[in-house]
């Protein structure tokens, strides 16, 4: 039995299922050969970073207690820098996930009297709280920072007129989403981003560019930094961690930035130069340098369910042919079965857990049920394959990730059989193209 038919058959994935994605598949080589391109020019570009500055095995070492003259953590550093093209970096194992390094670039980069604007409406859910949109214990509205929103017009253009009307003497930065998280707006291309800071720096020059760049890193051959964001943002169990990195965040940016966060992270005084690697080096050296690679998987694995569910009559957003900037997928099924069946064959796909079966629970923080399926080596990790949505109108599903492209297509077409199985899709709308 070598066939592959016969092997996605014996893995309960119907031939008409299997035929089907075929088809789709041959719909996609050229966007996937681009897909590919990027892919290569960016493992090239981490490549002559790591070369340059000459990685070697004692770089792979950890530290302990203090940490001091950790050359692999520096040298990682470094490598971080030369790839986003910034002056200095922070990648630390002590920054414990995406909203942490958030957090970290704002409270250390602003000061009680400053006010930070988002120009493209409401951030990310978990930043409510950091900054104080919603009260919390430690928020930057209890230092006494305030905030301005921008809403993106209707269209999902920048509301350029609004922003001038914003930004006033007291702001100091501004904070960019590249990605949409959980919202309809369209995820921004470092092009865009671009044109943004540059508006924003001809009416206030001196202010701090942030870009939060969560599940961007590795879509796109530049990045926000490459058009003059001052700190890029991210998390190392999304894509530059490559599947790999067990923990941690990263900040790339401006010396003074950088020199403010990593204060604030370890302690005024200490700085950069204390925080103990410990093991955890080769996790990150190995899953950057993977991360471009990996990061296509995932992108190919977004653009395979767009095709095939709009093909079925679903919205998808992004559209099956949009181009991307990010590598979350969102499906609109319209009734709580359908986000079941798909979270539930995205989990029966998974490398880990594969027998539990997710069902729909009251999460803390969420306003109605959620259903979640990820089954994944890193807890919580999002570059692998995983699934969520919430149980309300429109009944949508976010989905991301996926370490390999063949992970990532099983997992769709387990999603469509599980669809299919609870009587959601239509089996002959499989014969339909
Ligand atoms: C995931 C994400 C975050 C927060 O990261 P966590 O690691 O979940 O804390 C922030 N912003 C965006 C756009 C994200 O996708």
């Amino acid at each position: 039995m070598t066939h592959l038919s016969e092997m996605y058959q014996s893995l309960g994935i119907e031939r008409e299922v299997w035929e089907f994605g075929e088809k789709i598949c041959g719909f996609l080589k050229e966007r996937f050969a681009e897909i590919d391109e990027t892919a290569e020019y960016n493992q090239l570009k981490v490549l002559q970073a790591l070369q340059k500055n000459r990685v070697g095995e004692a770089c792979l070492l950890g530290t302990t207690g203090y940490g001091y003259n950790d050359l692999g953590r520096d040298t990682l550093e470094r490598v971080y820098a030369d790839v986003f093209h910034t002056e200095d970096a922070l990648v630390r194992p002590q920054i414990t996930c995406g909203t942490h390094a958030l957090a970290l670039a704002l409270h250390s980069n602003l000061r009680p009297g400053d006010e930070l604007l988002s120009p493209v409406g409401k951030p990310y859910d978990t930043l409510e709280e950091v900054i104080g949109i919603r009260e919390s214990n430690g928020s930057l509205k209890e230092y006494g920072v305030t905030y301005r929103q921008v809403d993106l017009l209707s269209d999902g253009s920048f509301d350029y007129d609004g922003i001038r009307r914003a930004i006033n003497e007291k702001t100091k930065l501004v904070t960019i989403q590249r990605s949409k998280g959980y919202q309809t707006r369209p995820t921004l291309s470092v092009e865009r981003i671009g044109s943004l800071i540059s508006f924003i720096r001809e009416i206030k020059p001196d202010v701090i560019c942030m870009v939060d760049n969560c599940y961007g890193e590795f879509v796109e051959r530049v990045e926000p930094s490459d058009v003059g964001a001052d700190m890029v943002v991210g998390s190392l169990i999304k894509n530059p961690g490559g599947g790999l990195a067990p923990i941690g965040g990263y900040i790339a940016g401006k010396k003074e930035c950088i020199e403010n966060a990593a204060h604030r992270l370890t302690s005024p005084g200490l700085g950069k130069e204390v925080g103990a690697s410990l093991g955890i080096l080769p996790s990150f050296y190995q899953g950057f340098f993977l991360a471009p690679v990996v990061t296509a998987g995932a992108l190919k694995g977004a653009v395979f369910a767009a095709n095939i569910y709009e093909r079925l009559g679903y919205q998808v957003i992004p559209d099956s042919r949009e181009s991307r900037h990010d590598i979350i997928q969102s499906v609109v099924f319209g009734t709580p079965e359908g986000v079941i069946s798909f979270c539930q064959g995205i989990q029966a796909a998974a490398p880990v857990d594969s027998h539990v079966t997710p069902e729909p629970w009251d999460m803390p923080g969420y306003d109605s049920p959620v259903i979640m399926a990820a089954g994944a080596f890193v807890s919580g990790s999002s570059i692998e394959l995983s699934a969520d949505g919430p149980m309300k109108e429109p009944y949508a599903v976010y989905f991301q990730g996926g370490l390999t492209w063949d992970h990532a297509k099983f997992g769709i077409l387990k999603s469509l059989q599980m669809l299919i199985d609870g009587g959601v899709v239509k089996k002959d709308d499989l014969l339909s193209i």
